[in-house]
């Protein structure tokens, strides 16, 4: 059976002020120890797997910062993985890039060892917001990160833009939209601003001195910058997601369908065999466990329950929904058994709900609100 890998790369020059994910300021010495016990994890997760599941058909390198990564530490690891998994031939290779740090050099070395979909953390063209996110590129860099992609023949690439940034108006989207369609990139993931507790951002918004776009202005935002992608020869295929024909990503589509994917790297996920692990959010706790040969991860606890409504949450905010069939095999009970009636029967009668043969999905209305339409379903 194949499988997606993510791994998860540690390490960013600077923190952003909006960011809750795990990372680590970069040093080099530190990032030669992390690749030492990536091998490990690597080596140990392929012995745990047997030969249950040994086939790689999407890689996904996130972090952090990945565009930081010592390209001959990747290549020895790349070296590694395929000694143990096989990769499939039309291998979704993917890794994330801030603009300041791509250069033509890490790009044409990424392609040479096998990435075929760079991601570009563009977020805004806005110099002065992408301040206030403490962001280290410019607009410039993030011109110069796609003009250097096409120069170097990468037909698949992503770009990742938010929107509801602070002090942002409708205008200033407009712009970054503009300026992203000119780019023309084969693929766009489009997503709002969270502000997560913890971070610096928290601490501006709630002392007042950074204002967000209120829920109207950003329900607004997103719809007619929707419109605009979809104008421009995108569909959107999941909330945040959209599209040319056929570059949707592979990668992203197996989580939402509930494949199976192995996670390596501090924090990162696994879903194997119906298990959930969790990796340690810690690199010295992580490569400290790696170099006694144990694995740095805790099964998930989460009942049955919660798979259920993280299935029924990620497959609506999906174009093509939920499939009943997939989700009676996976849990054993028919979809509509798990929903609240009367919350399902107002949503069809309202049209954002549509029950079809082999799925249930929101529709264009509907998938605006679909994490709103998810709470009211869920029994
Ligand atoms: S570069 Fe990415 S991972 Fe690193 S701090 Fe900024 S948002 Fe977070």
């Amino acid at each position: 059976m194949s499988f997606s890998l993510y791994l998860h790369y540690p390490f960013c020059a600077s923190k952003c002020s909006y960011c809750d994910f795990y990372k680590e300021i970069y040093h080099g010495a530190a990032e030669l120890e992390f690749f030492e016990a990536l091998k490990t994890e690597t080596r140990l997760a392929a012995e745990n797997l047997g030969d249950s599941g040994r086939d790689i058909s999407t890689i996904f390198i996130g972090g952090g910062t990945p565009s930081l990564i010592n390209t001959e530490s990747l290549a020895d690891w790349l070296d590694l993985l395929r000694r143990h998994f096989a990769l499939s031939n039309d291998l979704e290779f993917s890794i994330e890039s801030n603009p300041e740090s791509v250069t033509l050099e890490n790009l044409r070395a990424f392609g040479k060892l096998g990435v075929n979909r760079p991601v570009f953390g563009i977020q805004s063209f806005n110099t002065k917001v992408l301040k206030i996110l403490g962001r280290e590129h410019n607009p410039h860099h993030s011109q110069r990160a796609i003009y250097y992609a096409n120069a170097l023949g990468f037909k698949n690439f992503g770009v990742d833009i938010i929107f509801g940034l602070p002090f942002q108006t409708s205008r200033m989207l407009v712009d970054d939209i503009d300026q992203i369609i000119d780019l023309d990139p084969p693929h766009i993931s489009f997503y709002q601003l969270t502000v997560e507790e913890g971070t610096p951002l928290a601490t501006m918004v709630r002392g007042g001195k950074v204002r967000l776009p209120d829920n109207e202005l950003s329900l607004a935002m997103y719809k007619g910058s929707c419109q605009r992608f979809i104008e421009a020869g995108y569909t959107r295929y999941e909330v945040s997601s959209f599209a040319k024909p056929d570059f949707e990503c592979r990668h992203n589509l197996s989580y939402w369908h509930g494949s199976d994917y192995l996670g390596l790297g501090p924090s990162a996920h696994s879903f194997i065999n119906g298990q959930r692990f969790m990796n340690r959010a810690n690199v010295s706790e992580y490569i400290g466990l790696l170099q006694k040969n144990e694995l740095p991860r805790s099964v998930d606890k989460s009942g049955r329950e919660e798979r259920m409504t993280e299935a029924i949450m990620l497959g609506l905010r999906t174009a093509g929904g939920i499939s009943r069939e997939m989700f009676s095999q996976r849990f054993g009970v028919p979809l509509e058994a798990c929903l609240d009636r009367r919350q399902y029967e107002m949503l069809v009668r309202s049209g954002h709900l549509i029950p079809e043969k082999g799925s249930l999905r929101l529709s264009d209305d509907g998938i605006v609100l679909a994490d709103e339409i998810t709470r009211r379903l869920i029994k």
